[in-house]
């Protein structure tokens, strides 16, 4: 490219390297888990190159390589800033005290709804502060309920139409971590943290290491979407009941409706949860977080689902783990314990109705100091023939169940379909 098409696309000439400590400190102050906005700071990233950040990362998780994708086919003016008219959040989400604690959220900016609100002067004075949350209004088509094929829910004309369509407030959010906190979660140096992070994306982010005065990082990964079910505000209201399922990305299942497994039962089975509580002058909450594959992602999904079903005895529930940690290395990388944020983020204290039988959610949940109620297993009747393999599995490996924990000699008499029989 000449410099006359660089300059054309609002593009430096020159490359930014910051590979090398430079000892500078960033221009805009951002002090995590201060008392309100003005003193916390706007988070702003560095996509023109000028210095003016307190950032690693970019906006957008996985998809700001899709932006640069647009920007080097010239079809995305770099120098392009958002126009926010008409954005705002259509239902209020705090501030709550949690907002203020530095501990309680670290892996999103709780004011990322409210950058217009709260950062109008620096966006004025031309810094790129951008929104990493959304929150808007829809309306849900789910073929289970509107043909009624699983649990009867009555319509009430306000959160379940005559149609069968449910009104949610829906939320997407984008990762936003403040690194010394995530540190914390994970029980590691926030220097260990920087440069594994550093080492295992082949060098991506050469700022985790040179940077150490920018404690912020936007990782390019998903982020998570939130589905609140009746009056956003109950969610913090003590007198009211709350549902809530916070269930991690299945694609297979969850949008194909593949039967290897429970997740888009479980899923369906939470909103309809989620419907009644509303419908009940409660309030339901879905978090869905992109972590497809226990977080090893589709291929590997794919792969352990073939070892499992061409193994010697074919796909048992006794060997259900062995076959993913023999591919992966590991049994399960979505770590929840970056996932109770979003609950700490909306302030919610406590949950009455946990639509979730993993040990693991629970454990996060509660070790935030937020309380569970009752816990809701998927009910038998919804778990499909091919999917009582891993069900079979989970309870033996420590998932809550209502019923008998299975015997190891039982495991092995748990069978999957094989892979011949499709
Ligand atoms: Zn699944």
């Amino acid at each position: 490219m000449s410099e006359d098409q660089a300059a054309s696309l609002n593009r430096p000439r020159h490359i930014v390297l910051n590979s090398h400590p430079t000892g500078d400190q960033s221009p805009i102050e951002l002090n995590w888990g201060a008392v309100n906005a003005a003193d916390r700071g706007p988070v702003v990233t560095n996509l023109t190159g000028d210095g003016c950040h307190n950032a690693i990362g970019t906006h957008s998780g996985s998809y700001s390589i899709y932006r640069a994708l647009a920007v080097a086919a010239g079809a995305l003016d770099p120098s392009h800033r958002p126009d926010l008219t008409n954005t705002a959040p259509v239902a209020h989400i705090g501030p709550h005290p949690q907002w203020s604690d530095a501990s309680r959220i670290v892996s999103m900016d709780p004011y990322g709804h409210l950058v217009v609100q709260c950062f109008q002067d620096q966006i004025d004075d031309g810094i790129d502060v951008r929104p990493s949350i959304a929150v808007t209004r829809a309306r849900l088509s789910l073929p289970e309920v509107v043909h009624g094929r699983q649990q009867s829910l009555q319509t009430d004309g306000q959160v379940l139409l005559e149609s069968g369509e449910i009104n949610v407030t829906k939320i997407a959010i984008e990762p936003v971590w403040y690194l010394p906190g995530v540190a914390e979660r994970f029980r590691i140096k926030e220097s260990e943290l920087r440069r594994i992070l550093f080492e295992q994306t082949g060098g991506m982010f050469s700022d985790l290491v040179t940077r150490s005065d920018l404690k912020i990082f936007l990782p390019p990964i998903g982020g998570a979407t939130l589905y609140i079910f009746g009056n956003p505000e109950y969610l913090t209201d003590n007198s009211r009941r709350l549902t809530c399922r916070v269930h991690d990305e299945c694609n297979g299942s969850d949008v194909f409706g593949s039967d290897i497994c429970t997740c888009r039962p479980y899923l369906v089975h939470g909103i309809e949860e989620c419907v009644r509580e509303a419908q009940n002058d409660g309030v339901g909450l879905v978090v869905y977080n992109r972590k497809e594959g226990r977080a090893l992602g589709e291929v590997t999904k794919f792969l352990v689902y073939n070892a499992r079903k061409r193994q010697d005895g074919g796909d048992r529930a006794d060997a259900y783990f062995e076959r993913t940690e023999c591919v992966a290395g590991v049994q399960d990388v979505r770590f929840q314990e970056l996932m109770p944020d979003v609950l700490n983020w909306l302030g919610i204290s406590r949950i009455d109705r946990f639509i979730s039988m993993s040990n693991m959610k629970y454990d996060a949940v509660t070790a935030q100091g937020i309380d569970i109620g009752q816990r809701v297993s998927l009910p038998d009747d919804l778990i499909p023939e091919d999917a009582q393999v891993e069900m079979e599995a989970k309870k033996a490996a420590g998932y809550y169940t209502p019923g008998e924990v299975p015997e190891i000699d039982d495991l092995a008499k748990t069978r999957g379909r094989h892979i011949e029989g499709y």
